[in-house]
């Protein structure tokens, strides 16, 4: 069996921001030479997310308002903020979009749906992140 590990560097420009992984997870898959196989891709922070769903701008906005809805930016409503931090938010809206996904690999090519694609969430953003790339099979 093979393996293949990779950390995308990620610095999102906005605190909310959704960010298409799906080429550069295609590009980790072509360098590792594998043809069959799994494909694991997670964020490797709290307060961010990888999901599965469709490159459509209108639904990105619709995800951040939901999130935004299920989870309000409060300074002052959570006990985690009491801490000092002021990312409470962000673990909720984490917590509800997931934190990796995992993609069969067939015949050397991510083996998504019609319209799925790779995204990366980001609720606390504007600071270095990574997200891990793990793909074995052989
Ligand atoms: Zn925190």
């Amino acid at each position: 069996m093979k393996s293949h590990t990779a950390y995308l560097q990620l610095k999102t420009r906005e605190r909310y921001q959704i960010v298409n992984l799906t080429g550069a997870v295609e590009q980790e898959l072509a360098k590792s030479g594998i043809r069959e196989g799994l494909c694991l891709v997670n964020s490797m922070h709290i307060t961010s997310s990888v999901f599965i769903n469709d490159n459509e701008s209108g639904l990105h906005s619709d995800f951040l308002k939901w999130v935004e809805k299920l989870a309000p930016y409060d300074l002052h409503g959570y006990s985690h903020n009491l801490t000092g931090e002021d990312n409470a938010d962000a673990h909720l809206k984490r917590t509800i979009m997931g934190r990796e996904v995992v993609v069969a690999i067939t015949g050397g090519r991510l083996d998504f749906g019609p319209w799925e694609q790779i995204f990366y969430g980001e609720f606390d953003g504007q600071r270095s992140k990574r997200v891990l790339v793990k793909i074995i099979g052989e």
